[in-house]
């Protein structure tokens, strides 16, 4: 029987609906209108489009976004300026810096600058430490979705043999960290993994973030596994695909999701949401 599809498009368009009902509230109650500063350094075009959409996503969610286009000859120091500037901002609850920076700026030293307490994406080594707690004040937004997905199709994580491809510590880390806190069995493969299409053939749930199109074949998914494809990768043609071989895998899987309309518009949401509850840590409320 082919797979059912996860609609990441349509489960953030709720969860958003959700986020700005929340916004809303926050504000009539509290007065703070939770705030995303959003850094652009440069001029690269695929990143221009994810702040667009960002930009976009809040307003629609009800979230001042403070906007900081910058020249991509930024120096580090101008850049770790601005950083301190918007940390110290009232208005700002949530700060994104636009990855990949141009390369006279070192990326660890400005994400290490942002405030823990702001740091919507989850990258800061002090969120990561509470995320392998199980404490994290911010949950990175891609694994966090990919949760949220998993969540989606009322299959039970706990006890289940789950099985992440990649190992980055912006999706393979923290998503196979969020596996383990609800009690999945987990197994972590990345390059040097030997026999992957076995290891992955373990896994009731498969999440896939390597960054290598249509890689995963139908040959390496268990039937009725829960499949959650995290990869982006242009082709040629100018599409984009998964890392996950969608049509023959979704004949044997029990979910799949799609790409693109699958993690992508999740990430955006959770920002929305690590912004939103970040605005409520704020005014004393206590977060959900
Ligand atoms: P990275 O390049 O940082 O990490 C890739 C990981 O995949 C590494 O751990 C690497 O292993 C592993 N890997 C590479 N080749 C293989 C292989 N042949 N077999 C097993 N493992 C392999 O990528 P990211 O985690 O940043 O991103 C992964 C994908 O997810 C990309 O396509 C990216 O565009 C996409 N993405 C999508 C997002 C969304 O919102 N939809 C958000 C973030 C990422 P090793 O560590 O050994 O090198």
């Amino acid at each position: 029987m082919a797979a059912r599809v996860i609609d990441g498009k349509a489960l953030a368009l709720t969860i958003r609906e959700g986020i700005a009902k929340d916004s809303a509230e926050l504000h009539a109650r509290t007065g703070v209108k939770p705030g995303l500063a959003v850094i652009l350094v440069g001029e690269d075009p695929a990143s221009k489009l994810y702040v667009k959409n960002k930009q976009k996503a809040c307003d629609a969610a009800g979230i001042y976004v403070d906007e900081h286009k910058l020249p991509a000859s930024t120096t580090q120091d101008e850049l770790l300026a601005l950083i301190k500037r918007v940390n110290a901002n009232p208005l700002v609850h949530g700060i994104l810096v636009q990855l990949p920076l141009p390369k006279q700026i070192d990326s660890k030293v400005i994400l290490d600058a942002v405030s823990p307490l702001k740091d919507a994406d989850g990258f800061h080594p002090y969120n990561m430490g509470r995320l392998v707690e199980g404490m994290a004040l911010f949950t990175p937004c891609t694994p966090k979705g990919v949760i949220k997905m998993i969540e989606s199709t009322g299959v039970a994580i706990e006890g289940k043999r789950a099985v992440v491809v990649g190992r980055s510590n912006i999706v393979g880390k923290p998503a196979a960290l969020l596996l383990l806190h609800r009690n999945a069995t987990v197994t972590v493969c990345h390059s040097k993994t030997k026999d992957l299409p076995a290891v992955c053939r373990e896994a009731e749930i498969l999440v896939v973030a390597i960054g290598k199109a249509r890689f995963v074949t139908a040959d390496m998914v268990r039937e009725g596994a829960v499949v959650i494809d995290v990869g982006v990768n242009r082709l040629e043609d100018g599409t984009f695909v998964g890392d996950v071989d969608f049509g023959p895998v979704s004949q044997k899987a029990g979910w799949i999701s799609p790409v693109p309309g699958g993690v992508g518009p999740m990430t955006i949401a959770m920002l929305l949401d690590n912004t939103v509850e970040s605005a409520k840590r704020t005014a004393g409320l206590q977060s959900r």
